[in-house]
């Protein structure tokens, strides 16, 4: 696809889709299409700086690709079919650190995921090879490397 054509169907894409949520895997989508694209990169991704609250949050089932998994039970548990998966919150802080910031606290953690118990949080986080890089446990900001 030539650089042009590209722009246009970015353009195309956001007019179409700003009143709708624009969930993490669209929004992966993109990126990736600019990747490979020969466009210098800088010019056009300020436009898909995109602000957190507008994501879709929560635990994606990986069955069902619906935003609707809890935690209950030491596991995911889908709440439209009933799928269970336990390291669904996997993909999650992935693309919370690929696409909205290189480091996550205890506290987004628990807002992007949707959990309540800051204590589940440490502990599948400290499960995640998340390193933490703070002054103290409580100042925590952890980062895949
Ligand atoms: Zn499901």
């Amino acid at each position: 696809m030539s650089p042009g054509k590209l722009i246009f169907k970015i353009e195309e894409y956001i007019s179409t889709h700003t009143r709708e949520l624009l969930s993490v895997k669209d929004h992966k989508k993109l990126s990736r299409l600019l990747f490979k694209s020969d466009i210098p990169l800088s010019s056009h991704l300020h436009q898909f700086k995109i602000d957190p609250s507008e994501y879709l949050t929560g635990v994606q089932c990986p069955f069902c690709s619906q935003y609707a998994m809890e935690r209950y039970s030491g596991t995911w548990n889908c709440t439209v079919y009933g799928h269970t998966a336990k390291d669904a919150h996997f993909q999650a802080v992935d693309d919370y650190l690929i696409l909205i910031s290189d480091t996550i606290t205890n506290r987004q953690f628990r807002e992007f995921l949707h959990l309540h118990s800051p204590k589940l949080a440490t502990k599948l986080m400290a499960n995640m090879n998340l390193n933490c890089e703070g002054t103290s446990r409580k100042s925590c900001f952890y980062t895949q490397h």
